[in-house]
């Protein structure tokens, strides 16, 4: 860290004129607190817990869960917590007969689908959500939310979980907000229904454009293709700011989309207030919102959403934001 980006972690994301942005963290390891408080985070906005199977060699008990959770959200000292349920299959393999072949892996049965098929793996997860929401402010969040059955039967799931740690006298807290990532589209075609019943949305701009543009994110052949400033993209996400404002239901961005700094004025321009970064990039992102206005990000995001393709959108930030880029 150079000295002058570390002089920045006490200062307010906002923009010259006073406009607030809330910057929170990306972590996959309990450990990666410190670096997240160091550069100033004001919470985990995504904690994508599958790690915790894809570091250890045996599947990890409730008690693995809850000690793991117990000490990120103690290190957070009071400041919000989102834990995402397993996002496992696809391009996170665990062990367990979970892994077997499947043409289309990221079409297939992965992440809440993979969840929802598999209680004994997803129950002894949420019952340590719920325990370890006891010692501070833990949101919990399912990943690739397709339709609203999904949704209804991860949170009815989330009840009864709940109802059974009540009768046994476990120590726990049950009313947590409960919140979906919108990362595919799908979802965003739903997110009037769906803002009903979610106390929170955070957009996974990894998934959505891959699954808007028809494009493996992991495939190198298509690579090229494969972009998140693409303005079918934005558009969803547009609508995404659209619904949540109409609906005031809180969203955040956490794709890596926003850890580009210049892409990240963008979203605050489309009119984006929260956004969740990989700790390396909190600082770089802070920074980049404190030297515009937010004047300045509506003016580029007008101008953005009349453009035709990525690499246009691309090009217009590079000349705009060169420096952020
Ligand atoms: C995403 O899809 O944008 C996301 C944040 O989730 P992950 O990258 O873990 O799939
Ligand atoms: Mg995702």
């Amino acid at each position: 860290l150079t000295a002058k980006l570390s002089e920045l972690r006490d200062l307010p994301a906002e923009t010259i004129d006073g406009t607030p942005l809330r910057l929170s963290a990306n972590i996959e390891f309990p450990h990666e607190t410190t670096t997240c408080i160091e550069r100033g985070a004001d919470g985990i906005g995504l904690y994508r817990t599958e790690f915790l199977y894809l570091s250890s060699a045996e599947e990890p008990s409730e008690e693995d869960h809850y000690q793991a959770y117990s000490q990120v959200v103690r290190e957070m000292e009071g400041r919000p917590v989102v834990i995402r349920t397993l996002d496992l299959g696809a391009d996170k393999m665990g062990h367990r007969p979970l892994a077997e072949y499947e043409h289309n892996p990221f079409l297939g049965l992965r992440s809440i689908r993979l969840s929802l098929r598999n209680l004994d793996l997803f129950r002894p997860q949420l019952r340590a959500i719920l325990r370890a929401a006891v010692h501070g402010d833990i949101s919990v969040m399912f990943p690739l939310i397709t339709t609203l059955a999904e949704f209804r039967q991860a949170r009815m799931l989330l009840n009864v979980v709940a109802e059974d740690l009540k009768e046994s006298g476990t120590p726990h807290r049950s009313n947590i907000p409960v919140g979906m990532m919108v990362e595919v589209p799908a979802a965003v075609m739903m997110l009037d229904r769906f803002v009903e019943e979610v106390d929170f949305l955070s957009i996974g701009t990894n998934d959505l454009a891959q699954y808007t543009l028809a494009v493996d994110r992991s495939n190198e052949y298509v690579a090229d293709l494969y972009q998140s400033s693409d303005p079918a993209v934005l558009r969803l996400i547009a609508r995404c700011v659209e619904v949540a404002k109409e609906h005031d239901c809180p969203l955040s961005i956490c794709g890596e989309m926003s850890s580009n700094p210049a892409r990240a004025l963008l979203l605050m321009g489309m009119g984006v207030r929260h956004l969740s970064v990989p700790p390396s990039s909190l600082l770089r992102v802070k920074k980049a919102i404190r030297s515009v206005s937010i004047g300045q990000c509506e003016q580029i995001a007008e101008r953005v959403m009349q453009l035709e393709a990525a690499r246009d959108v691309d090009l217009y930030l590079l000349d705009r934001l060169g420096e952020y880029v």
